[in-house]
């Protein structure tokens, strides 16, 4: 009896990109299948640990790969875990990552989704790159029943009963007509050393009459002794457990000695994954006890602003006889952990002197590790210090806080930092005048992470790191310009102040504005305005609004005029309109929105077409 099943309609998509897309890769199918048969092994081999019954399977473990030229098939088995029914209807008819299916339901038919869908791995689908039939027979490790199941890659599959001897999977590729080079053994064996060389089990080509041939060392990449191994074996181990086609950006292999020895084989890659900033991303590291794999969940293998490391830990000191639940809360592990984050960071710490190398990750991943300024007490300078932060100083060039540091003013024990959600409005806030003025630096910090990292981060070095609404500058320098009067400004600030009631919580005058009239603020110690806006952006109560303030430059001929206009209550009904355009304009830069648009952008067409009649 056999049972006819559809596949998902994301698979069907899926499969369509894969086959149509991913042309000029084709050749990965195979060291897809051999890593899908790699962990299969690998899994029989944890299994086994605690399941007593399995260890009589869990041994001599091999991937073996067998061409049938007059069938023009090729086939590659392993003896690992193997599946029952349910497992092939769930693993090979679904699309079971998290996000996974999503992105492949919003993917476009461009270019860059080839890029991406190499992120997810396309796994086992991708053997239909080169098959017009797959047909795998499986038995899985615990199950004396075997399965077959038969698929055309385009509509859905097909399982039957069937016959193995020996637990594990077979996977036949018939290929396809314009595949035929994968039925070369010459062919298949450059392959398999480019790719896979690094497999832990050996790759066998089964040549027939010619007897069988090992075409991989078999051992672990990482127990290799570093000299050996070359950049294109790093790589492609890389891109096997990763799943990625990028080159790595940091690829940092080490051997920790001392209380605890443990192997350490970690990459950054080059290009940020498409599932970042998913809620339920979590650190993808492995873990392995002696060169067994354990998992790659284990949460408390790396912090969660790190989780876009990729690679392998491996220490033979670790228990192996407890559950993964157990191991999570290990005290050993949490030493592990330590370690190598040190580790991570003292390599960052380095390649962070070369601005343009690294540039390119901090584009990819420095708003998560700045995550860890907030998160990770013990590293939080250490993090700081690896930091780039857009700044006033250089329009184009981002800049640690070391280097800010080295051109504070005389006198500067303060690193001055605005806030907001773009770093052109940012840059010509009316908030940096004075301190443009003055010739002082402030970082144009644009990340929502960056309204929460300061308040942990009080300082740096010895400088004090504070916002400028915070900062309590002494702001009387020389001003030799006209100033409104100041009893005609009290009577402007009055006015404003009842105007204004329901919405402000205050109208002062200002020392710190030069070229802007007015600016708006919040009162000392309240959440900023961009946090605000942040929290009302993720649904949060705004009842915490904090109470805002508009500044009036006292210097600007817009605020003399006005002020000596207000003295005359005949210019009251001009006087308010100007106020609440002033207002207008203050949000504007500040970024917030304007509670009433179509009043600000008729008043702005009427000054206009005022401005053109004058030059008629
Ligand atoms: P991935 O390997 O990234 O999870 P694949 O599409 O390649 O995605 O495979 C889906 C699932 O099918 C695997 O996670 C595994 O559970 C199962 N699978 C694939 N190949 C094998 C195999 N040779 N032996 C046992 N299980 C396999």
């Amino acid at each position: 009896m056999s049972d006819k099943i559809a596949f998902q309609a994301d698979v069907s998509k899926m499969l369509d990109i894969v086959i149509n897309s991913l042309y000029s890769e084709k050749q990965i199918f195979l060291r897809e299948l051999i890593s899908n048969a790699s962990d299969a092994c690998d899994k029989l081999k944890y299994w086994a640990l605690t399941n007593p019954n399995l260890s009589q399977y869990a041994h001599d473990f091999k991937i073996t790969i067998k061409v049938d030229e007059k069938e023009n098939s090729l086939t590659i088995s392993d003896n690992g875990i193997g599946m029952n029914k349910e497992d092939l209807i769930s693993h090979l008819g679904t699309i079971a990552k998290s996000g996974t299916a999503e992105f492949v339901k919003n993917a476009g038919d461009n270019g860059s989704v080839c890029e991406l869908i190499g992120q997810f791995g396309v796994g086992f689908y991708s053997a239909f790159m080169v098959a017009d039939k797959v047909e795998i027979i499986t038995r899985k490790a615990d199950d004396d029943k075997a399965w077959q199941w038969t698929s055309n890659g385009i509509d859905g599959f097909e399982i039957t009963e069937s016959q193995r001897d020996h637990c594990g999977t077979s996977i036949k590729l018939f290929l396809k007509k314009d595949a035929k080079d994968y039925c070369n053994t010459i062919y298949l064996r450059q392959i398999i050393r480019t790719y896979s060389d690094h497999i832990a089990y050996p790759i066998i080509l089964d040549l027939g009459k010619a007897g069988e041939e090992t075409v991989n060392k078999g051992s672990a990449l990482w127990t290799r002794p570093k000299s050996e191994i070359t950049s294109d074996q790093y790589k492609d181990f890389y891109q096997h457990i990763s799943h990625n086609f990028d080159e790595p950006w940091l690829t940092l292999h080490f051997k920790a000695e001392g209380n605890i020895e443990y192997t350490g084989l970690l990459y950054i890659p080059s290009q940020a994954p498409y599932d970042l900033f998913q809620p339920d991303k979590k650190q993808s590291l492995k873990l392995y006890i002696n060169k067994v794999f354990i998992s790659d969940k284990i949460d408390s293998l790396m912090p969660n602003y790190l989780r876009f490391v990729k690679g392998i830990i491996d220490s033979a000191d670790l228990p192996l006889n407890i559950s993964r639940e157990m191991l999570q809360y290990s005290p050993l592990l949490e030493k592990i952990k330590s370690g190598t984050v040190k580790r991570l960071l003292k390599e960052l710490q380095k390649r962070s002197k070369n601005y343009d190398d690294y540039l390119k990750f901090w584009n990819n991943f420095g708003i998560v590790l700045k995550e860890g300024i907030y998160e990770d007490f013990t590293n939080r300078e250490d993090l700081a210090s690896i930091s780039y932060f857009y700044s006033t100083n250089d329009k184009t060039r981002l800049t640690t806080l070391d280097e800010y540091i080295s051109r504070a003013v005389k006198d500067q024990k303060t690193i001055y930092y605005i806030t907001g959600d773009d770093i052109n409005v940012l840059r010509n806030s009316p908030q940096l005048e004075a301190f443009t003025q003055k010739g002082i630096e402030v970082l144009l910090l644009n990340d929502p992470i960056d309204e929460f990292w300061p308040q942990v981060l009080p300082n740096y070095k010895e400088f004090a790191i504070k916002h400028i609404t915070q900062a309590d500058m002494d702001m009387n320098w020389e001003r030799k310009e006209q100033k409104a009067d100041e009893g005609s400004l009290k009577k402007l600030i009055d006015f404003m102040s009842d105007l204004f009631k329901n919405e402000l919580g205050k109208v002062t005058s200002s020392e710190k504005l030069t070229a802007s009239p007015a600016s708006l603020t919040v009162a000392d110690g309240q959440m900023s305005l961009h946090l605000e806006r942040l929290m009302r952006n993720h649904q949060q109560p705004t009842a915490f609004a904090s109470t805002r303030i508009l500044e009036l430059n006292p210097y600007h001929p817009l605020i003399i005029k006005l002020s000596e206009l207000v003295m005359d209550d005949q210019n009251k009904s001009l006087v308010e309109e100007t106020s609440k355009i002033l207002l207008d304009q203050a949000k504007v830069a500040e970024g917030e929105t304007i509670s009433d648009p179509s009043f600000y952008a008729q008043k702005i067409s009427q000054y206009i077409l005022n401005n053109l009649e004058k030059a008629v």
